[in-house]
């Protein structure tokens, strides 16, 4: 596994440069709503400390989940602590260097740019100097991984990041290739952002209030009206969802209902009986919306088959919502419109 990642960011040397300036005013949005997961105990127990905050903020400069890269880390050399060649020092068979493997010449061709080590500005490429020391050094991790966030928010993470890690893996031209490491990586990702509850059944109880009795004022606000309130682990995941969202559909992502009360909880019960459907609505009190950690979408997450609910199957499981079985296609009460943040299924 670690051979084979080695090799592939080797293929993503001959890259092609994204146009920069589009994302540049994403950044600046983005930055805001930097990192809100976060880590699991997974997490705290498999990254390295001083590592941890690094990726948290280098994560920050596009809605790039600190939690993906952190996975790309994991998956490229065990966050540093491989023995293998080329990762403290030298280079593999092909050229690719550091904790996160980028190429600094031969095969990999020389996405780092310039020497390995090397005085900064100017920036060369993507090699960079994140921790301030003058000092572009592919080996530190500190300055690698702030270059993998800038190569990976250039590959487009904003918009697709299970496309943008496939490409870090197999090159631009070619993520298709790739899409096998970016699973993996986002596999890990997952475990390494704080479930809500770890409960086996998916999300629930929180807070010591009862379901659809939770003060608005301990609920946090995901629209500009604040009508449409959620746990605030999950609004904070959220924003970043939206984020990623507008910049690939150009518009906030469709909210049609969040918290729900169990006064409404009673109502959407009825109104789904009268229709001879009670089966649709959750008994009052057991539905996750009462917990502030389901939402409704609409604006063509709401239909399976459409490019946004595709989007949403691709991109949210990274910050933590997920579409649970159950709401599939074929399984049974299908709701493409529900999902949910927390434990998944
Ligand atoms: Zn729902």
């Amino acid at each position: 596994m670690k051979r084979a990642a080695a090799l592939s960011a080797v293929a993503a040397a001959p890259l092609v440069l994204i146009a920069v300036a589009l994302l540049a005013p994403l950044a600046v949005l983005s930055a805001a709503l930097a990192s809100p997961l976060s880590p699991s105990p997974a997490a705290l127990a498999d990254i390295p400390a001083e590592l941890l905050p690094v990726y948290q903020q280098a994560a920050g400069r596009c809605a790039l989940p600190w939690t993906a890269l952190a996975g790309v880390g994991k998956v490229e050399t065990d966050h540093a602590r491989s023995n293998l060649p080329g990762v403290a020092s030298g280079a593999n068979a092909a050229g690719a260097a550091g904790p996160m493997q980028f190429g600094i010449g031969g095969r990999a061709g020389n996405t780092w740019g310039g020497d390995p080590t090397r005085p900064v500005p100017p920036d060369l490429r993507y090699g960079t100097d994140g921790n301030g020391d003058g000092i572009a050094n592919v080996y530190d991790p500190a300055d690698a991984i702030h270059a993998a966030a800038g190569y990976l928010c250039d590959l487009g993470a904003d918009t697709d990041l299970r496309r943008a890690i496939a490409s870090y893996n197999a090159g631009p031209g070619n993520p298709a290739a790739g899409l096998g490491y970016a699973d993996r990586v986002l596999a890990i990702a997952k475990g390494y952002a704080q479930a809500v509850t770890q409960s086996a059944s998916g999300p629930g109880e929180w807070g010591g209030h009862a379901n659809g009795r939770i003060p608005a004022e301990v609920l946090c606000p995901i629209d500009p009206s604040g009508d449409q309130r959620l746990h605030c682990d999950a609004a904070a995941a959220f924003a970043q969802l939206d984020a990623g969202y507008r910049a690939r559909f150009g518009a906030p992502i469709s909210i049609t209902d969040s918290y729900r009360s169990y006064e409404d909880q009673v109502r959407l019960k009825a109104s789904w009986c009268d229709r001879g459907a009670c089966h649709m609505a959750a008994t009052p009190g057991s539905s996750n919306h009462g917990w502030g950690l389901a939402l409704d979408l609409g604006g063509g997450i709401n239909r399976f088959g459409a490019a946004q609910h595709d989007w949403m199957r691709a991109n949210a499981p990274a910050l933590g919502w997920h579409h649970p079985d159950w709401a599939r296609q074929g399984g049974g009460k299908e709701e493409p419109w529900h999902w949910e943040y927390g434990a998944p299924e």
